[in-house]
């Protein structure tokens, strides 16, 4: 019963479970693996969140007053219950791949941090992120920022912000929704342009290709237009990775079809093994 590989969906190497503190009781890694292996995607990574409401030895934000923890539903990863659980689950889902993974939220702050739990187990998917910037001495959520400054203006500080994420952490293989605030922009700014930031964006993108790292096409923000990705390879980018972002079993791989068409547009294509990055 082999797989028609021109069908098969690319991995999801973007999905939340009981183990990622913002799930509240709505996902479990069991119905997420069921969905996944319903749909036939080859692979799934849990990347659990990876954010910090203090900070630790070695964390960049120490020296700076800024007042971490932006939310107070944060907890910590719980390490050895979360690889528990995935071993528990490859044997149930034998034919899924099951990944291992966190999403470490501001890791340029977090170094100490970050790496303190990556030395614990092994993380097959290390993806980056920015949810929160400064403002006035303390981490605020990005999406907000939208509402305390002009949006184009809380946008454009937050891909500066990205630039050095990538530039201040090398801790990460994948930058995950790399303009994450645009899911909360404002209907009362006009209709999103990626075109209006193009500067902002490219600066993101040419950074991460510099390093030689991984672009996310995240199908919990809006879908790009195929202009995104030609940027992206414009500026030197030869990868992209697929993530739902899913926080409940119904939206893994969620929207796939979408995207991965836009990535064949682009020039993108899988590789050989069905858990490998897709290529140009
Ligand atoms: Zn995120
Ligand atoms: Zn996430």
């Amino acid at each position: 019963m082999g797989w028609d590989t021109r069908r098969v969906l690319p991995p999801d190497n973007h999905v939340h479970s009981e183990w990622s503190y913002d799930t509240f009781g709505r996902t479990s890694m069991v119905a997420a693996c069921q969905r996944a292996a319903d749909l036939g995607l080859p692979a799934i990574a849990f990347t659990e969140h990876l954010d910090f409401a203090d900070y630790g030895e070695g964390d960049a934000i120490a020296g700076t007053g800024i007042t971490p923890g932006w939310w107070d539903a944060m907890r910590p990863l719980a390490v050895d219950g979360y690889l528990a659980s995935i071993e528990e689950c490859r044997h149930r889902f034998r034919s899924l791949r099951i990944l291992t993974g966190v999403e470490a939220g501001e890791p340029h702050l977090f170094a100490g941090s970050v790496r303190a739990v990556l030395a614990v187990g092994r993380f097959d998917r290390v993806l980056g992120s920015l949810h929160a910037l400064a403002w006035e001495g303390r981490m605020v959520n990005s999406s907000r920022l939208l509402r305390l400054l002009p949006p184009a203006e809380a946008m454009r500080r937050y891909l500066a912000e990205v630039v050095k994420v990538i530039e201040g952490s090398d801790v990460f293989e994948v930058l995950a929704h790399l303009d994450y605030p645009r899911r909360q922009w404002p209907g009362t700014a006009g209709a999103f342009a990626e075109s209006d930031f193009e500067e902002e964006y490219r600066a993101v993108l040419r950074a991460l290709a510099r390093s030689g790292r991984v672009l996310e096409i995240n199908t919990f923000s809006p879908v790009w237009p195929v202009t995104l990705l030609r940027w992206w390879r414009q500026e030197g980018g030869t990868a992209v990775s697929f993530g739902s972002d899913a926080h409940v079993p119904g939206r893994v791989a969620d929207k796939f079809p979408e995207a991965v068409a836009v990535a064949e547009a682009a020039g993108f294509s899988r590789g050989r093994e069905p858990t490998d990055f897709w290529r140009c």
